[in-house]
């Protein structure tokens, strides 16, 4: 989906999504240069917040990506957050947000502005920029997913019921969590609290399922994925060998071997626009090589990059994944999940 670029900070970039600027385009018809004032404040708040995460998490050279401003709150996106700096990356973003609460709140004691007035109630710009600061500092650290406080509860809590059970904890509060606010938002009628619930919900079951996706795959290793039977081509054989393997073995990759070692490799996608008299060896490209243990998780991650992976150890060639091996063995698991 679109987003677009507005600032760069901590070689950070910023970016809003396209939602959230028709959202700023409604507060302004609705509530005017007020609400669009305030709206830009209580942003500027939360893209702190986020970086009050990210400040942290790089400390613990975790790479963000970008932070992405969606009208329901901003977005660090981060790669995998280690372990031991859960606690403290989790809880930046809300100690952020109460030291902002607590510098605005103590602004508007010397000087405020009444920016905005909806029916009766008057909303003086700093004083309520500080309450909104405090709301979502501590809405946050409610100790449920996806709140930064589920992140807390289980970085405190893992040590002693593990990582999965104390994640289970976390997620099953927030779920709870949304069905008390589901229910405040239906006989309220109060169409943001519903969906602040649905958002809750669904946060929390996602996290759950992604980390038993990740300890099953964890389980699983490239030598229990991996094809044996392999048909080596030489780097001197031509296209046109080759084609005459493909037609009598069916597979459509092949490892490049001189001398028992493992010198490249070539796939029916390298053949198509050459001259079947080139080759092997002018076509080729360099073979990615993983080792017998390496799980799942991370073979999804190099199989991304290539079509297919070799699986070497001792120097020697033992067997080959393909992304269709991959596909098959999620198939697989998917199938084992329903039983
Ligand atoms: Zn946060």
């Amino acid at each position: 989906m679109q987003s677009f670029k507005i600032a760069k900070i901590m070689n950070i970039p910023i970016e809003l999504h396209i939602t959230f600027i028709l959202l700023l385009i409604l507060v302004y018809y609705f509530w005017g240069i007020g609400g669009f004032i305030l709206y830009i404040f209580l942003f500027a708040s939360v893209v702190l917040h986020e970086l009050g995460h990210s400040y942290i998490a790089k400390k613990y050279g975790v790479h963000i990506e970008k932070i992405l401003l969606l009208p329901i709150g901003g977005m660090a996106m981060m790669d995998k957050i280690p372990k031991e700096g859960e606690f403290k990356i989790a809880i930046a973003g809300p100690i952020v947000s109460i030291i902002l609460g607590f510098i605005f709140y103590g602004i508007s004691i010397f000087v405020d502005f009444n920016i905005l007035k909806i029916g009766t109630i008057t909303y003086p710009l700093f004083m309520t920029v500080g309450v909104l600061n405090f709301m979502l500092g501590l809405f946050n650290l409610l100790p449920a997913f996806p709140m930064d406080g589920g992140r807390v509860l289980r970085a405190l809590i893992s040590h002693k019921v593990g990582y999965l059970k104390a994640t289970k904890i976390a997620s099953t509060i927030g779920q709870y969590l949304s069905f008390i606010m589901l229910g405040f938002g239906i006989i309220s009628l109060n169409i943001i609290l519903i969906l602040i619930a649905l958002f809750i919900y669904y946060g929390a079951s996602q996290e759950y399922n992604a980390l038993l996706s990740y300890e099953v795959f964890n389980k699983i290793k490239a030598k229990d994925i991996m094809s044996k039977d392999i048909v080596a081509v030489s780097p001197d054989d031509s296209v046109k060998d080759l084609i005459n393997l493909m037609f009598k073995y069916k597979y459509m990759g092949y490892p490049v071997v001189k001398d028992g070692n493992l010198i490249g490799s070539v796939s029916f996608d390298d053949i198509t626009k050459v001259n079947e008299n080139m080759l092997i060896k002018d076509i080729m490209s360099p073979p990615v090589v993983v080792s017998k243990n390496m799980d799942l998780n991370d073979l999804l991650h190099k199989i991304n990059n290539s079509e297919r992976v070799y699986v070497m150890e001792n120097n020697k060639l033992e067997g080959l994944i393909s992304k269709t091996d991959i596909i098959r063995t999620l198939k697989l698991l998917g199938l084992k999940h329903k039983i």
